[in-house]
């Protein structure tokens, strides 16, 4: 089944650029999707424009067969509930612990808007000290994230989005702001995570190498249109 389908989807912004031309995906469950392209090819907006982080002029999209564009906010909010967002530079809140940046993501999954430390409740810590072991920072729970390198930053976002019991992930450069290790170990884990709990992942990448090496399948955008669609070294290799 289709965890994403996108038809004609377009993008003008105000000062009249076109980033995205009308573009048409499909993205099956449990996916590993690298979305390729020189910058400013319309990669970041593509994301954005499937969750409506920014507002697609033009064109359709449906995540898990829920219909995203033109629907309410309310139907909005379910439909992101079940989406991770993982961005360049990590959007944790620095001053907080890893732990406390991944119990917010449980916060997301239910709705609320903000939690009181002392009101966590139980299963919620042990939860989120579970996805923290998943990544392999349980030894670094209590430790500020502003305090932690790259590549544990990212992976305590990875964590966070692990909390909402995503469908699907969305990063927008994960490993663009890491060293070419911590960009490796974050690609494989993405990919682990995404074979285990089956969860589809679409992540923008401008380097073509980590895409091929790390990925399913590769879709190229250039100027807003998608100028290649290609199976990569993922689906030969098993794992
Ligand atoms: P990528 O993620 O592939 O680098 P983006 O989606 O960020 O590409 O940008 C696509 C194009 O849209 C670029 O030409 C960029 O300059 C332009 N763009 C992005 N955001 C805006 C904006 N808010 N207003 C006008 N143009 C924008
Ligand atoms: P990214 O690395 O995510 O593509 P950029 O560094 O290109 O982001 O852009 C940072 C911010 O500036 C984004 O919010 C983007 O929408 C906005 N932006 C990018 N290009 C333009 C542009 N030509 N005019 C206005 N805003 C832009």
């Amino acid at each position: 089944s289709a965890a994403v389908e996108i038809q004609g989807l377009q993008m003008r912004y105000s000062n009249g650029h076109q980033a995205l031309a009308g573009v048409d995906l499909r993205v099956d469950s449990g996916q590993l999707v690298a979305l390729v392209g020189a910058n400013g090819a319309g990669k970041s907006t593509l994301l954005r424009c499937l969750i409506r982080l920014q507002e697609p002029t033009a064109g359709q999209a449906r995540i898990g067969g829920a219909e995203v564009t033109g629907v309410g906010g309310r139907a909005l909010r379910r439909i992101r509930r079940d989406v991770g967002f993982v961005f360049q530079r990590f959007n944790l809140v620095d001053r907080l612990s890893a732990f406390r940046n991944v119990v917010n993501g449980a916060v997301a999954r239910e709705g609320t808007r903000c939690v009181v430390p002392a009101l966590v409740p139980s299963e919620v810590r042990l939860e989120a000290m579970e996805c923290l072991a998943r990544v392999g920072l349980a030894d670094l729970a209590d430790r500020r994230v502003d305090r932690l390198s790259g590549g544990q930053q990212q992976r305590v976002a990875i964590a966070r989005s692990l909390m909402q019991r995503p469908k699907l992930i969305l990063a927008d450069e994960p490993v663009a702001s890491l060293d070419p290790v911590a960009g490796q170990g974050v690609m494989e884990l993405l990919r682990d995570v995404a074979t285990e709990r089956g969860i589809t992942v679409i992540a923008a990448l401008h380097q073509v190498e980590f895409a091929l090496e790390h990925t399913e399948r590769i879709i190229g955008l250039k100027a807003g249109r998608i100028v290649l669609d290609q199976a990569a070294s993922l689906t030969s290799a098993g794992d």
